[in-house]
């Protein structure tokens, strides 16, 4: 049997550990963190994270427990309806599942473990000793050992990345993430967004008893640090500018500072290949997009089920890796790229600056159309 080591237990590593398994590894995951604080706020799985979920066993599991809902509606800030957004429909799939992260989590570490991933928690890797046969690895405790395969599945700031292919640093795209978690409104029957003059709005289900609101916002170009103190009252006052009587309702109810989970947004793009020898990267490591389209875990999903998938077939390694990336790297960009464009987009708009010829409904759609192809 194969030995693999995920280095990274997140979305990615956690769904490349099932996929892995699947594949006939044995798995070692090891994970930074020595046990995981997933913060309380929630996350969009489009359809195609759903089917990526689904051919590892565990769309079903997401779907009970987060909150099934169609296409999302767009709405002016005063809450009108105007179109509705979403990946297509995949068979028997939603077309979007609204889940908390924690709970997204779990289902992901439970089917890791159920799987027979052996974890490894609070250990990171040292040194990587890397060839065209196999990885010997040095890990933060002195002990060490040899695989097969290496996935670096360590998220946007990878530390696998570095040592492997140097310095690759992601870049601030000048927009922030204000999210919350509220109680659900009885009225919210799918996914809105609410498009302000200076920032835009969301309200997502999470389960059929919450929702969580996430607030895109142009927060310059310097990056600005915000204390916790004015965590509350800025996001309160972000939402000044919408009438709509779904944010009305809950902008009283954002009190706690502690829930306001504020985000920087960061993209990177790592040109291919992503992979080196025995070791090949996955997920925020290599593709990390602003959430324009609310891709980036179910671009780690994908990452996770095709490198299983071409592992499968066959024995060698390296072909497998070359199918890997000729499957991924396309569709990534263009979910990097766009979101991207998007993300500029709107803040020229904030600043009444939109070229006429820019079409962000048409671009998302388009984009959102694409994905619905096979992986
Ligand atoms: C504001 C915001 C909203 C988003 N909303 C959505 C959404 O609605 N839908 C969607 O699909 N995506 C969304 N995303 C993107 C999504 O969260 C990421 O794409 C996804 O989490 C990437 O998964 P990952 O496993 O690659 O990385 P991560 O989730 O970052 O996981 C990396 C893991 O590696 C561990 N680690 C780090 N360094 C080391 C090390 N040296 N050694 C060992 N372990 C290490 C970390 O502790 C972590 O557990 C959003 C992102 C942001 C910022």
């Amino acid at each position: 049997m194969k030995k693999a080591l995920i280095v990274g237990g997140g979305i990615g590593g956690l769904s490349a550990g099932v996929a892995l398994r699947k594949a006939q590894f044995e798995v070692h995951l090891a994970e930074l963190s020595q046990a995981y604080d997933v913060y309380g706020v929630g996350i969009i799985q489009p359809s195609n994270a759903l089917r990526a979920l689904d051919s590892l066993g565990l769309a079903d599991a997401c779907i009970e427990r987060g909150s099934p809902y169609g296409k999302v509606k767009m709405c002016s800030a005063g809450g009108f309806p105007f179109t509705e957004v979403g990946t297509p429909p995949m068979g028997r799939l939603p077309v979007h599942n609204g889940i908390s992260r924690r709970i997204l989590h779990d289902v992901l570490h439970e089917g890791a473990q159920a799987a027979g991933v052996i974890f490894r928690m609070g250990l990171s890797v040292s040194a990587i000793d890397n060839s065209d046969e196999g990885v010997s690895v040095t890990f933060t405790d002195g002990s060490t050992d040899h695989y097969d395969l290496l996935v670096g599945a360590d998220g946007v700031n990878s530390h696998v990345r570095k040592l492997i292919f140097g310095d690759h640093k992601p870049r601030y795209t000048g927009q922030s993430v204000w999210r919350y978690a509220f109680e659900r409104l009885k009225e919210l029957e799918t996914g809105y967004m609410f498009m302000g003059k200076q920032t835009k709005a969301g309200l997502i289900p999470m389960t059929a008893s919450s929702m969580y609101m996430f607030v895109v916002s142009a927060e310059g170009a310097d990056n600005p640090f915000i204390p916790e103190t004015e965590l509350v009252p800025r996001l309160r006052a972000l939402l000044a500018e919408y009438s709509a009587p779904m944010v009305t309702s809950v902008v009283d109810q954002i009190t706690d500072p502690k829930g306001v989970i504020y985000r920087p947004l960061e993209t990177l793009l790592m040109p291919a290949p992503w992979y080196k020898g025995r070791v090949v990267m996955m997920g925020d490591a290599v593709h990390a997009t602003i959430p324009q389209l609310g891709q980036g875990a179910g671009l780690a999903i994908e990452d996770a089920v095709v490198l299983g998938e071409e592992l499968t077939v066959g024995d060698a390694v390296s072909a497998a890796l070359d199918r890997y990336m000729a499957r991924r790297y396309e569709r990534c960009k263009m979910v990097v790229d766009v979101s991207a464009q998007v993300g500029e987009w709107e803040q020229l708009d904030w600043q009444g600056k939109l070229p006429e010829e820019a079409n962000i409904g048409a671009l998302m759609g388009r984009t959102l159309g694409a994905l619905g192809a096979p992986i």
